[in-house]
């Protein structure tokens, strides 16, 4: 057997096992072995009968001590009952609908169990596993792994598929880590990690292959930022003459901030080098980023070429044509926008423009770069919300041999240290500072009690001529009834409670057309209050808005409600922003609190890695990042920064990265990568 073989080579695999399989992604035997664990039962210490404890499923040892009866309760239900025992004490057992446990249990015979006690029945135990103390232990007496798993497909059932694919080629999965690199962080071998990860004998063996999974992982997403780095040394562009620049700050209505001062300098320095810039602008909300991309395209159209401006909405596109037009007014340069309500004869006239390069900066969503649309000459891609471009884009871009100079913009701040892992294949330049003048949002942590002062609030907000955004977790009511929907609530809010005001509702479910229609709506403050999910969260800017309410708050994270905050505090007025959460947990409001009292977004994200470990980062698609399978539940920072060192002395040492004992790192990376597409709301 291959590891390349399908799945149906298994024992017990036919074609509807297999179609099964595939809902989980899984087709090939090493599909099969990718296939981790989402967890881990130990049921390798036997408990006393006496301390088992009600709710906690465990393990113990004892002998059946009565007949199996089975009764018949009513249609479709039957029920076995049957007492055990041991040294300790006794327990009924009782089973629902399993008749084939009375010939399987045997009066007088020892078993292993693994169950928990009922709530509140006593001494009863509804339908443990089982099975002999003679037999090696498939489902007791063992560290059981647990699968996520499909309809129909049993946990039972993937162990079994696993352990022959290990058996039947553990043995050729290939050795993605060069030797030296496991000796020096002590990482065990390819073939333990992953027998060890399926099925560990203990679990100080699971934290060893976990250890090694999460830095290999984090290996080869290292090595792949490397080679995308390497791939464009080598490629030159026209040194640029930056002297435009100047002009163009000394024309500004505002002073720049020193922070703003500092990336247009690193910015101007890029693009004089005549090799294609990779910059990551982070900043906060509001810091101001937008000016300082549009220094780079003026200077880019000065030289000559064209500059693409990307924006992750058409409306937050529209806002940035506006601006930027404003902005380099002064300057004569033709900007155009391309969104998909451009349509029909203007679009042709746009996209021949574009084409014959009298377009010089053309402003629209992703589909700039990712569809038919032809450049003359482009010189600059900037990308805003870096969390919507990954990497997989920017390897498209350098793929499709155009290697233009790229500015990516990102205002979900993330830690200093992470950053610097995570961005491996851009130039970071940090916008930490506010313009001057601007009043930091107040933010409040309430519960319940203070829901008639909220909304006593929401009603003054209004009095005063401003608007108010209220976000809810939920789109409509689901099985969760303690999470406030944005449909429902919108309408309880306008027909109960603010029946004089115009509430107003946005969800990611609406169609493209109607999320803009009533965002265009909330801008011309046609809205007075815009019940609404995170789908604001990026980029809205109403500057009248001077209030937010989250509710259920606890379910966000903090580096997303800090994001939705940002959608307030951009007016001249004061703003404020309440977080209503029910919660009791402690560990919960400190995390919210943290939010109360700052509003640096960098701040929060450092205290987001320290209450949540770094795996938060990895394991949402926050950040443009591929989707990190083990490194996102287990990685520690320490890890990472090793592997990244480790790749990189790796990918630095090797003759060439041609060589054939490369192809199968090479081949992880595709995998990696290629998970990473494009998302727009
Ligand atoms: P970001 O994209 O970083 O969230 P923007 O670029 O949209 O922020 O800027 C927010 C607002 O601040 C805009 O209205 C912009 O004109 C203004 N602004 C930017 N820089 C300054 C500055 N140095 N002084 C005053 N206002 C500024
Ligand atoms: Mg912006």
């Amino acid at each position: 057997m291959q590891l390349s073989d399908s799945v149906t080579v298994l024992k017990g695999i036919g074609p509807s096992r297999a179609k099964q399989l595939e809902k989980l992604n899984i087709r090939t035997l090493y599909d099969l072995l990718a296939y981790f664990p989402r967890d881990y039962e130990d049921r390798t210490k036997l408990a006393n009968i006496c301390d088992l404890v009600p709710g906690e499923p465990a393990c113990f040892e004892a002998m059946v001590i009565s007949n199996p009866t089975t009764a018949h309760i009513r249609k479709g239900m039957d029920i076995t009952r049957l007492k055990v025992a041991d040294e300790t004490g006794r327990l009924n057992l009782t089973f629902f609908n399993q008749n084939y446990v009375k010939d399987q249990l045997q009066y007088g015979e020892s078993y292993y169990f693994y169950g928990a006690l009922q709530e509140d029945f006593g001494a009863s135990m509804a339908s443990p596993s089982f099975e002999r103390v003679d037999s090696s232990g498939t489902v007791t007496n063992r560290i059981l792994p647990i699968y996520g798993l499909t309809a129909g497909l049993s946990n039972k059932v993937l162990i079994s598929c696993v352990r022959q694919a290990l058996d039947a080629c553990g043995d050729a999965l290939p050795e993605i880590l060069p030797e030296q690199v496991r000796r020096r962080y002590h990482l065990c071998g390819v073939r333990m990690a992953y027998e060890s990860v399926h099925n560990p004998a203990s679990l100080e063996l699971l934290m060893q292959a976990k250890k090694r999974l999460v830095f290999e992982e984090f290996f080869i997403f290292s090595a792949g930022l490397a080679l995308l780095r390497e791939k464009r040394t080598g490629v030159f562009t026209d040194a640029y003459d930056t002297s435009c620049i100047r002009s163009f700050c000394d024309a500004l209505p505002f002073r720049l901030t020193d922070a703003q001062l500092r990336a247009i300098e690193e910015i101007g320095q890029d693009l004089q080098k005549g090799v294609p810039m990779n910059r990551l602008v982070q900043g906060d909300v509001g810091s101001g980023k937008t000016v300082i991309a549009a220094a780079a395209c003026l200077c880019a159209v000065k030289n000559g070429r064209q500059a693409a401006f990307m924006a992750p909405t058409e409306i937050l596109a529209e806002q940035h044509a506006e601006n930027l037009s404003r902005m380099l007014a002064p300057f004569g340069i033709s900007v155009v926008l391309l969104t998909g309500s451009v349509t029909g004869a203007a679009r042709k006239l746009v996209l021949a423009a574009i084409a014959d390069g009298s377009a010089q900066l053309v402003i629209g969503t992703h589909a700039l770069i990712s569809e038919g649309v032809t450049f003359a000459d482009l010189g600059l891609v900037v990308a805003d919300e870096q969390h919507r471009f990954g990497v997989a884009q920017r390897a498209a871009l350098t793929a499709k041999g155009i290697s233009p100079h790229l500015l990516v913009m990102s205002a979900t701040p993330i830690p200093r240290t992470l950053a610097l892992i995570a961005y491996g294949d851009l130039d970071v330049s940090i916008v930490d500072e506010l313009p001057p003048g601007r009043l930091p949002v107040q933010t409040f942590l309430v519960d319940e009690s203070y829901r008639k002062r909220i909304n006593a609030f929401i009603r003054k907000q209004c009095g005063e001529n401003h608007q108010v955004y209220i976000v809810c977790p939920a789109v409509e009511e689901g099985d969760d009834d303690t999470l406030k929907s944005a449909e429902v609530w919108a309408e309880t809010l306008q027909s109960a409670v603010f029946p004089d005001l115009r509430v107003g509702l946005l969800h990611g479910k609406m169609k493209g057309s109607e999320k803009e229609a009533v965002l265009g709506a909330f801008s011309r403050h046609e809205v007075d209050i815009l019940v609404s999910t995170t789908v604001i969260e990026v980029g809205v800017d109403v500057p009248n808005a001077t209030l937010i309410v989250i509710e259920n708050a606890d379910r966000f994270g903090l580096a997303q409600l800090h994001q939705l905050r940002g959608r307030v505090g951009r007016g001249k007025a004061q703003s404020y922003c309440v977080l209503f959460s029910s919660s009791k947990n402690a560990e919960t409001k400190k995390r919210l609190q943290a939010l109360c009292k700052t509003t640096d977004g960098f701040k929060i994200s450092e205290e987001d890695l320290a209450l949540r470990g770094p795996g938060d980062f990895f394991g949402s698609r926050q950040h443009g990042l591929p989707l990190f399978k083990v490194a996102s539940l287990q990685m520690d920072l320490q890890t990472l920064k090793d592997a990244q060192r480790a790749s990189a002395e790796f990918i630095r040492s090797a003759n060439s990265l041609d060589d054939p004992a490369m192809q199968p790192l090479k081949e992880r990376i595709q995998i990696l990568f290629s998970q990473d597409s494009i998302v727009l709301n």
